[in-house]
């Protein structure tokens, strides 16, 4: 297995996750493990957890992070999104993401003039709420180049902050949390802090994935094993998790839908304002807007059924390397679904892989387990030897463009 390949980089002082946490909706300590989520260190951080469930509330989590001034870092330095320097570099799921998120607020939109998105990213978000008619969008993020990837692509106005230390919530009628509450320490906290300083009428826009519907990806589409279980996210949430943490921050669900789209894992969206008066605990979840009969209320059969289809698509990956790892291999990708193939994947730990390409320049340099990380440009430099496409959601977008610049023979693994 990856092991012992990879045994000397732990000595190599890899950051690693050595924190142990409680669980971050109800603050439990008794949790049943669900899964070893071991993924090789990249650039220097190791983000190897066990995967867990409370015993009190129900809710998975990661169990171990790491130090929250090293993940600060790790978001600060590492973005893979703030190097685009052209809109086609934003991939068709962030902007369709952006889109279903526009659609699902249409029925309120009228009524918001300025909106804040937190994490922005590149900004296409706001862009699509300003054509909806939103007059004042700003953004903030903690890359560093978020602010000028934002203007450039769209003219979007972002700075550049931590979601926890902003102090800004109050000013907006809507403040968007898209992919944010999966990735922090304490996600109960930040929407506490939101919950104070939003102000009266104004309504808060969460979009995390949907742990109730881990299982449904739908349509008997294939499945990235495993692959919610990324490096980032260390908060596995159900609607009723989330509308736990947003009674505790004096928020009440307004609306709440499951989405999915082709190729992509399942999210959910849900619309926040203000609790009015006690209605608290005691009321009750507003039913789902159409379209979200396929998520669960709460995750654990989602989870248990979710592991189940990883192992056996972990297993039809595995068939699939071992057909071409016979030699030497270059492999696309240095993001999770590599890291954890690295140390998962009998066969990848053994193959003789020459170099991992990526086109997040961060990463260029440094390694992904044993092997380096360079630019897709390098990929001409090495003899033909297979190049294993090593990503799920991107996949066919990577296979085309190599396919346009390349001769080398190309392997998916899905589909
Ligand atoms: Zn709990």
């Amino acid at each position: 297995m990856g092991e012992a390949r990879l045994a000397p980089l732990a000595e190599n002082n890899a950051i690693i996750c050595g924190v142990r946490r409680a669980c971050p909706v109800c603050g439990g300590t008794a949790a049943d493990t669900l899964f070893d989520n071991r993924i090789a260190p990249t650039a220097g951080y190791d983000f190897s957890t066990p995967i867990v469930r409370c015993k009190s509330c129900d809710s998975a989590y990661a169990s171990c992070t790491l130090q929250a001034e090293d993940l600060n870092r790790y978001y600060t330095s590492l973005s893979k999104y703030d190097s685009f320097s052209k809109n086609n570099d934003i991939s068709g799921l962030d902007r369709e993401r952006a889109q279903l998120a526009a659609t699902f607020l249409a029925p309120i939109v009228n009524s918001v003039s300025s909106a804040l998105d937190v994490g922005c990213s590149t900004g296409v978000l706001l862009n699509d709420l300003r054509e909806a008619g939103v007059r004042e969008v700003h953004g903030i993020d903690p890359a560093v180049n978020a602010s000028s990837t934002a203007k450039a692509l769209f003219d979007v106005a972002v700075s550049q902050a931590q979601a926890e230390t902003y102090d800004g919530y109050g000013h907006f009628d809507l403040v968007c949390l898209m992919a944010v509450l999966e990735h922090l320490l304490d996600p109960g906290r930040l929407l506490r802090d939101i919950g104070r300083q939003l102000r009266p009428g104004a309504r808060l826009l969460i979009e995390v994935p949907d742990a109730g519907a881990f299982d449904r990806p739908g349509d008997g589409r294939p499945m990235e094993a495993f692959g919610e279980f990324s490096n980032e996210h260390i908060n596995f949430l159900s609607i009723t998790d989330v509308r736990r943490l947003a009674l505790m921050a004096g928020l009440e669900v307004e609306r709440w839908q499951t989405w999915r789209i082709a190729g992509g894992a399942p999210g959910m969206f849900v619309l926040l304002r203000r609790a009015v008066a006690v209605a608290g605990a005691g009321a009750e979840l507003p039913s789902t807007a159409s379209g979200s009969s396929f998520s669960r209320l709460s995750s654990g059969e989602s989870l248990q059924n979710y592991l189940t289809r990883s192992r056996s698509g972990m297993e039809d990956i595995e068939r699939r390397l071992a057909a071409v790892c016979r030699g030497r291999v270059l492999v696309y990708g240095a993001g999770n679904h590599t890291g954890r193939l690295l140390m998962q994947s009998p066969t990848l730990a053994r193959a003789d892989v020459l170099a991992v390409l990526d086109r997040n320049q961060h990463l260029h340099g440094s390694r992904v387990g044993a092997c380096s990380i360079l630019p897709p440009a390098a990929l001409n430099d090495f003899p033909p030897v297979p190049v294993i496409i090593s990503t799920f959601n991107a996949r066919r977008e990577i296979h085309s463009s190599l396919r346009a610049v390349s001769a080398q023979p190309l392997v998916l693994l899905y589909d």
